[in-house]
């Protein structure tokens, strides 16, 4: 499980890479805005400069003057004519140009007028049709006494925005990653409180329970110095109460031991020598016929570093579990042999195997394979967890070569130092 560390730095990397994204997305957006308006406004100016140009050749006037078009605001524009502007004619050619500049803005124009010095509402165009208003639109006029016209453009950051179709198709799309990843993150931070909640508890639960078991122990070992040695009923049941609360303080500190993580008490010792003794208590205390079991331990004098106590609970899980699921037909073989400076130790059964797609996710805290609701052999799932993480603590590896109805064969390899 990942630490609260490396997720408050998962979590600041996200947040950072996600800033970084939409203020990348931002300063593309802004850009490509400014590069449409700039189009646009040269655009524009062109078109704007046409129209001065048809007025005055219409007017039959030879001077045209210099720079005719002056941006006073984002959408409003002014352009000196500096000769007579008939409204009609002036429609007419703005019509023209923005055609053939490829200009379909919405606009109002008005036009100044040099008998009362005012602009004079002009008119409106908005999609083909001419709606008429002149009160909808305010003209400031401009400081020039000559003859000019000027144009206002009420959409004009609409349709910049409607012309940036990709970009805007591409921030969504961004905003919708986003989102997704968003709600991920979410569904991974509560499902890490679930386990933290679920960790607690268990280690909470164990540590409840771990001292009611030794009383009964305690106690059931007391009976059985209390009594005469003739009771012999009562020495079978005390005898089985210390056996079984025995077992369940082994489960306890199992899980105990992998939820609070385990200090090893490394000593030299031969492998073999730890490997015979679980094998041998095994085949005692789960009376095993010597058909159904056969081991094959090899003669090399090694010494390897481990923790007996771990070592002999990895074999004894292995051991059981050959048994456990392999129902009635029992035939379990245990090999230990050195090969290129590892000493490789292997459990096999004939039992009911394991699929290929569960294969590595037997190793995985709390899980077993499915068998719909009904498990014929119980268990909590912790077993080969252990064995993973005990066998990866001393450094060494642990993996499954199985087949459905065939067995299963579990190998360990250690390195000797
Ligand atoms: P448990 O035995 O308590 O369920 P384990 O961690 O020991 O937990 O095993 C996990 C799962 O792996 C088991 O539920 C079982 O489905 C499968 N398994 C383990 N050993 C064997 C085996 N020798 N043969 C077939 N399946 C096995």
């Amino acid at each position: 499980m990942i630490s609260r560390r490396t997720f408050r730095i998962f979590i600041i990397l996200a947040g950072l890479s996600f800033g970084g994204v939409i203020l990348t997305q931002l300063i593309w957006m802004r850009n490509a805005y400014s590069e449409k308006k700039e189009e646009f406004n040269r655009q524009l100016t062109l078109a704007l400069q046409e129209v001065v140009r048809d007025i005055l050749q219409y007017n039959t006037t030879k001077t045209i003057p210099a720079n005719p078009v002056t941006q006073l605001t984002e959408n409003y524009y002014a352009v000196m004519v500096n000769d007579l502007i008939d409204p009609a004619v002036l429609d007419h050619f703005i019509q023209k140009e923005f055609l053939r500049f490829h200009i379909d803005e919405d606009y109002a124009y008005s036009i100044y007028d040099c008998s009362n010095r005012q602009l004079v509402y002009g008119g409106y165009y908005q999609h083909n049709l001419q709606v008429e208003s002149k009160d909808t639109y305010k003209f400031p006029p401009v400081k020039a006494d000559n003859y000019y016209f000027t144009m206002y453009f009420p959409n004009i950051k609409l349709g910049l925005f409607s012309d940036m179709g990709l970009w805007v198709y591409l921030s969504l799309l961004v905003f919708l990653l986003l989102s997704f990843f968003t709600y991920s993150f979410l569904v991974i931070t509560k499902q890490k409180r679930l386990s933290e909640i679920q960790r607690d508890f268990i280690n909470n639960m164990a540590h409840e329970i771990r001292t009611p078991l030794t009383t009964i122990g305690l106690s059931a070992t007391g009976i059985d110095q209390s009594i005469s040695p003739e009771n012999s009923k009562v020495k079978i049941y005390t005898g089985i109460i210390k056996e079984e609360s025995e077992k369940l303080k082994l489960q306890l500190e199992k899980i105990l031991s992998l939820e609070e993580g385990v200090e090893l008490k490394k000593e030299w010792l031969d492998p073999n020598e730890l490997v015979k003794n679980c094998v041998d208590r095994f085949v005692l205390l789960r009376s095993v016929q010597t058909d159904q079991f056969s081991s094959n331990l090899c003669n090399e004098n090694i010494e390897l570093n481990l923790d007996p106590m771990h070592f002999s609970q990895i074999c004894s899980n292995l051991l059981d579990n050959a048994i456990k699921y392999s129902l009635d037909k029992v035939k379990i073989e245990v090999i230990s042999k050195v090969k290129d400076d590892f000493y490789l130790l292997s459990v096999s059964d004939k039992g009911q195997g394991i699929s290929a797609n569960y294969q590595k996710k037997i190793f995985d805290r709390f899980f077993r394979v499915p068998f719909g609701n009904n498990h014929q052999v119980k268990g909590f799932g912790i077993g080969l967890y252990y064995v993973k993480q005990m066998v990866k603590a001393h450094g060494g590896k642990v993996w499954v070569e199985s087949k459905v109805g065939e067995g299963s064969t579990f190998f360990i390899s250690l390195p000797i130092q």
